[in-house]
C-alpha cells in the first residue's frame, strides 16, 4: 500500500515525498480511510507508530476537498486538535505544517506558560486548524479570542495522558463548546476504563483500531538491568556515560528535585547536561531541548511528564535512574530510543526497594531484562540484614554466584 493508493491529494503526496515517506504505517493505512469516510474513530496507538500523520493527513485532505461554505469569508477553525503537552502540540503543528505546506491551509498553535500576545496575533491571521493544550485554549475561548462553533473535526490526542494529567474537566469544557454534529477522533496509547468512558460519552458510533508498537522498534532496543543501591547510582551513571561516550542520552527521574540535583552532579563531572521538568519556564525548556537536539548538551535529565511527547531522533541511551512504578511508564520511557529502526539501549538501575516493580514490567513487555552482574557498584551481601527478605528476592547479590543464578532464574518468573 502506498500513500497514492490511499487517494491522497497531489499536494500532500508532494510533501510526503519530500519527507521521504512513500508507504503509510499500519495505523495510517487503517485510520486514513476511516477518517476520510467521515466516521468517528478510536485509535489505540502509541508515539512512534506514525499516529500524528494518521489524523493530520486525512484532516488536510478533507479541508482541501471541502472548502469553507463562503469562499471569501475569513478563515474559521474547522479542525481542532487537543493535546496534553506543549511539546506534543508543537510537534503536531510541525507535522501539519510540513504535510500541508503546498495546500495553502493554515494552522495556529496555543499552549500555556508563555505570553499570550504572539499566539493571539497568529490566531488573528486566521487558521483552519487549531492545535492546543486545554488550559490556554479555554482561557482564549472564554475571552472570546477563539470561536469553536465551526469545528468539523475534533481530535483528542493522547487521551490517556490527558486524563493522567488531570485535564478531564478542562477537556469536557472544551468539548461543550464544539458543535454536536462533528467528527471526533480519539487517540490513546492505552485503553483504560476512563478512556472508554470518555469515548462512550463523546463519540458517535466510533470504529476502533489498535496497532501494536512496531516490532522492529521493540526488538531494536536492548534492555539492561543493574542492581545498584541508591547512593551508588550517580557513580554508576557517570561511569556508563563516560565509558560509552554517550552523546545523546535521556535519564529519567521520578522527582523534579531529583532531576535538578542529578543534572548538576553530572555537569560537575564535565558531562554537559540539561534538565527539563514541570517547574521550568517554557523558554528554559525549549532552550534545553534545543541544546540537546543540536548536541550541545549530551544528557537530558527529565521527569516523565516533561518528557512526554518529546520526539528527538538518534537518542542512543535511555536510563531509568529510578524504576517507574507504572509498567506503562517504562514502555514510554524506553520508546524514546531505538526510533525508526536504529539501535537503542535502555538501562535500568534497580535498588532494593524498587525490586517489586520489575516483575510487572517484564510481564507487560513479555521480555526479560539482561542483568549486568559485573559492575563495581554491586550491592554487597553485608549491606543486607539477615532477616531481610531482600536476600531472598535479590539472590544474585549473594556470593555463590552460580547457585544464585539458578536460584534467580527459578524465582524470577
Ligand atoms: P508519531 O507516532 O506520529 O510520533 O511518528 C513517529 C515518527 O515517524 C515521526 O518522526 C514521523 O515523522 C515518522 N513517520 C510518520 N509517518 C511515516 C511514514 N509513513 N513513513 C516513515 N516515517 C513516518
Amino acid at each position: 500500500m502506498t500513500f497514492k493508493e490511499l487517494g491522497l491529494d497531489k499536494q500532500l503526496l508532494r510533501a510526503l515525498e519530500a519527507e521521504g515517506y512513500t508507504d503509510p504505517t499500519p495505523i495510517q493505512e487503517q485510520a486514513i480511510p476511516i477518517v476520510l469516510q467521515g466516521d468517528d474513530l478510536i485509535a489505540c496507538a502509541q508515539t512512534g507508530t506514525g499516529k500524528t500523520a494518521a489524523f493530520s493527513l486525512p484532516i488536510l485532505q478533507y479541508l482541501l476537498e471541502t472548502p469553507q461554505d463562503q469562499p471569501n469569508a475569513p478563515r474559521t477553525i474547522r479542525a481542532l486538535i487537543l493535546s496534553p503537552t506543549r511539546e506534543l502540540s508543537i510537534q503536531i503543528t510541525d507535522s501539519i505544517d510540513t504535510y500541508g505546506k503546498h495546500t495553502g491551509l493554515r494552522s495556529a498553535l496555543l499552549f500555556g506558560g508563555v505570553p499570550a500576545h504572539g499566539q493571539l496575533a497568529n490566531l488573528r491571521h486566521g487558521a483552519d486548524i487549531l492545535i492546543a493544550t486545554p488550559g490556554r485554549l479555554l482561557d482564549f475561548a472564554n475571552q472570546g479570542f477563539v470561536d469553536l462553533r465551526k469545528v468539523e473535526i475534533f481530535v483528542l490526542d493522547e487521551a490517556d495522558r490527558m486524563l493522567d494529567m488531570g485535564f478531564i474537566h478542562d477537556m469536557k469544557r472544551v468539548i461543550a463548546m464544539l458543535p454536536k454534529a462533528r467528527q471526533t477522533l480519539l487517540f490513546s496509547a492505552t485503553m483504560s476504563p476512563e478512556v472508554k468512558e470518555i469515548a462512550d460519552q463523546f463519540l458517535y458510533k466510533p470504529l476502533q483500531i489498535t496497532v501494536a508498537p512496531p516490532k522492529e522498534t521493540r526488538s531494536a532496543i536492548e534492555e539492561k538491568l543493574y542492581f545498584v543501591e541508591k547512593p551508588a547510582k550517580i557513580a554508576l551513571l557517570r561511569d556508563l556515560i563516560r565509558e560509552n561516550r554517550i552523546k545523546k542520552g535521556i535519564v529519567f527521574t521520578r522527582t523534579k528535585y531529583g532531576a535538578d540535583k542529578l543534572a548538576k552532579l553530572l555537569d560537575q563531572a564535565s558531562i554537559p547536561t540539561g534538565a527539563i521538568h514541570g517547574n521550568k519556564s517554557q523558554n528554559e525548556r525549549q532552550r534545553v531541548l534545543n541544546d540537546f537536539r543540536k548536541g550541545r548538551v549530551h544528557i537530558l535529565v527529565a521527569s516523565d511528564i516533561a518528557a512526554r511527547g518529546i520526539d528527538i531522533d538518534d537518542i542512543t541511551h535511555v536510563f531509568n535512574y529510578e524504576i517507574p512504578e507504572q509498567s506503562e511508564t517504562y514502555v514510554h520511557r524506553i520508546g524514546r530510543t531505538g526510533r525508526a529502526g536504529s539501535k537503542g539501549i535502555a538501562i535500568s538501575f534497580c535498588a532494593r526497594e524498587e525490586r517489586k516493580y520489575l516483575n510487572a514490567i517484564e510481564k507487560l513487555t513479555k521480555k526479560r531484562l539482561t542483568i549486568i552482574e559485573e559492575h563495581p557498584y554491586r550491592p554487597s551481601v553485608e549491606t543486607v540484614s539477615a532477616n531481610d527478605d531482600f536476600r531472598r528476592s535479590n539472590a544474585p547479590y549473594q556470593k555463590d554466584r552460580d547457585r544464585n543464578r539458578n536460584y534467580y532464574s527459578r524465582n524470577r518468573r
